[in-house]
C-alpha cells in the first residue's frame, strides 16, 4: 500500500497526476490539448475526431432536449437503450444479453471502469493491467487502494510474453483489466491470448473487465470480445461506449454488460457516481447501435485508410512506425530522429512545429517509462488533410534536429 494521506493522492498517483514530492498535474491528454490551443497545433495527442457522427443521431438527441427528456433516465438507462445494447451484442458477437438485468447505461465507458473496479478491489487486493494501460485505469485502483500489477506490452507487435502474463497472477489477484482493441498500442489480442487470459482467471477464481470502446475500429482484423470465449461470461464485464464508434466522445454514455450478479455490483456503485445521465442522449445512442451493418464498417474501414495516410506521413519524417490494427492511434518511435525523451519532446512540439502528440510513457509506471521512453501516440481520427499538414509539419523536426 502506498503512503499517501488521502484516497485522492492515490487515485491522483495511480494515473501518475501525483509525483511523490506532491506536485499535481492534470491529465496528459489535457496538458497538451492545453497546449495545442495555446499554439494553434495540430492537435493528434488527445483521442477525439474533427468530424462529428451523424446528424441523424444528433438531431434524435436534439429533439429529446428541446422536448422533454430533460429528467433523470432511469439508474439502468432507458429500456430502449438497454434493448438496443442487447441486440448489438447479439448481432455482432452472437452473445445473449438480458437487458433486465444484464445491461447497465453509465457516464460513459470511464464511469463503467471506475464503478467496476471500486466494486471488487479491496485494499490490498492486485489488478493486473496490460501496460502501457489507458491512465483511469490506474487512477480507479489507486482508489481502490488496490495494488497495480502491469504486464509489458512491447514494439513491435505488442503482444503480451505469456510467461510474464501467468507469473503476474497469484492468490491475491482480483481482476484483469483488458483493453481491445488497445488504446495506445492499436494491437488487437487475437483469441489464443483471450483464451489463455481466461484461463488464468478462472484458475486464479478472478473477474475479467474488457474495455472495448474501440470495439468496431479494427483495420482488417476481425474484434473478439473476450466474453464470447467458452467460460468467460459468468466472470467478464464487458465496456463499450457512444464515443469512439458514433464519433460522439462528449456525451459520454456508455455501458456494462455480463452476468447479472456481476452488472448489479456495478449498478450499486455506479448509482452513487452519477445515478444517471444524458436521459436526451440515450435514444439517439438506441438509435446508432440498430444502425446498418455497413456503417459500421465503412468508419472502420475510410479510419483504417486515415491511419494509413498519418503512417506514411510519420515514416517520412524519419520516424520508426508500428501501424495499428484498430483504435484511433498509431506508435511512433522518434529515436531515428535523434530525440531520446518522447515525453519532453511532445511539450515541446506544439510550439516547436505545430503538431501535438501523446508520449507512451506517461501510460505506463517506472520501468515501463523508460521502455516506451522514445515512443510516440498521435491520433488519426482527423481529416485527411489534416493528417496531410501534420505530416508536412513533422517532416521538419528532422531540420530542426539536423540544425
Ligand atoms: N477506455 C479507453 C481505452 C479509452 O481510450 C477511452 C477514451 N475514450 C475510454 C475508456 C473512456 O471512454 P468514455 O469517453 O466513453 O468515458
Ligand atoms: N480516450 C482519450 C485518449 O486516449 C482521452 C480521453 C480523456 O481525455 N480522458 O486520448
Amino acid at each position: 500500500m502506498s503512503s499517501f494521506e488521502f484516497p485522492w493522492q492515490r487515485m491522483a498517483a495511480g494515473a501518475n497526476l501525483l509525483s511523490p514530492t506532491g506536485s499535481l498535474g492534470v491529465t496528459i491528454f489535457e496538458e497538451i490539448t492545453n497546449l495545442a490551443v495555446k499554439h494553434q497545433a495540430i492537435n493528434l495527442g488527445q483521442g477525439f475526431p474533427d468530424t462529428d457522427g451523424p446528424q441523424v443521431f444528433k438531431d434524435i438527441a436534439a429533439r429529446g432536449v428541446s422536448g422533454d427528456l430533460n429528467q433523470y433516465a432511469p439508474g439502468a438507462g432507458i429500456p430502449a437503450l438497454r434493448q438496443a445494447i442487447s441486440d448489438h451484442q447479439k448481432r455482432f458477437y452472437d452473445l445473449d444479453v438480458n437487458p433486465a438485468n444484464e445491461v447497465v447505461v453509465t457516464t460513459g465507458a470511464t464511469e463503467a471502469i471506475a464503478a467496476a473496479i471500486l466494486a471488487f478491489v479491496n485494499p490490498g487486493d492486485e489488478v493486473i493491467t496490460f501496460e502501457p494501460f489507458y491512465d483511469s485505469y490506474g487512477a480507479a485502483i489507486g482508489l481502490a487502494g488496490g495494488t497495480h500489477k502491469t504486464v509489458a506490452l512491447n514494439a513491435p507487435d505488442f503482444q503480451p510474453d505469456i510467461e510474464a502474463l501467468r507469473s503476474a497472477f497469484s492468490e491475491r489477484t482480483r481482476l484483469v483489466v483488458l483493453n481491445n482493441p488497445h488504446n495506445p498500442t492499436g494491437t488487437t489480442f487475437g483469441k489464443k491470448l483471450l483464451a489463455e487470459i481466461v484461463a488464468l482467471a478462472m484458475a486464479h477464481d478472478c473477474i475479467i473487465i474488457s474495455d472495448e470502446v474501440y470495439e468496431h475500429l479494427t483495420f482488417g482484423v476481425s474484434h473478439i470480445p473476450i466474453a464470447t470465449l467458452p467460460g468467460a461470461w459468468d466472470r467478464t464485464l464487458t465496456i463499450s461506449s457512444t464515443g469512439k464508434t458514433f464519433s460522439f466522445t462528449g456525451w459520454k454514455v456508455g455501458w456494462a454488460t455480463g452476468p447479472a450478479e456481476l452488472v448489479a455490483a456495478v449498478r450499486s456503485v455506479k448509482q452513487f457516481l452519477s445515478y444517471s445521465s444524458g436521459t436526451a442522449f440515450q435514444p439517439a445512442v438506441a438509435e446508432a447501435l440498430a444502425a446498418d451493418t455497413g456503417f459500421f464498417s465503412d468508419f472502420a474501414n475510410d479510419l483504417g485508410e486515415r491511419s494509413e495516410v498519418l503512417a506514411q506521413g510519420l515514416e517520412a519524417a524519419g520516424m520508426t512506425v508500428y501501424r495499428p490494427q484498430g483504435t484511433y492511434f498509431i506508435v511512433a518511435d522518434v529515436a531515428p530522429l535523434g530525440f531520446d525523451n518522447a515525453l519532453e519532446l511532445a511539450r515541446q512540439m506544439p510550439e516547436m512545429i505545430g503538431v501535438a502528440g501523446i508520449p507512451l510513457s506517461v501510460f505506463c509506471h517506472e520501468d515501463g517509462a523508460e521502455r516506451t521512453r522514445t515512443l510516440m501516440r498521435f491520433a488519426f481520427c482527423k481529416k485527411r488533410e489534416l493528417l496531410t499538414e501534420a505530416s508536412q509539419r513533422l517532416s521538419k523536426l528532422v531540420a530542426r534536429h539536423g540544425a
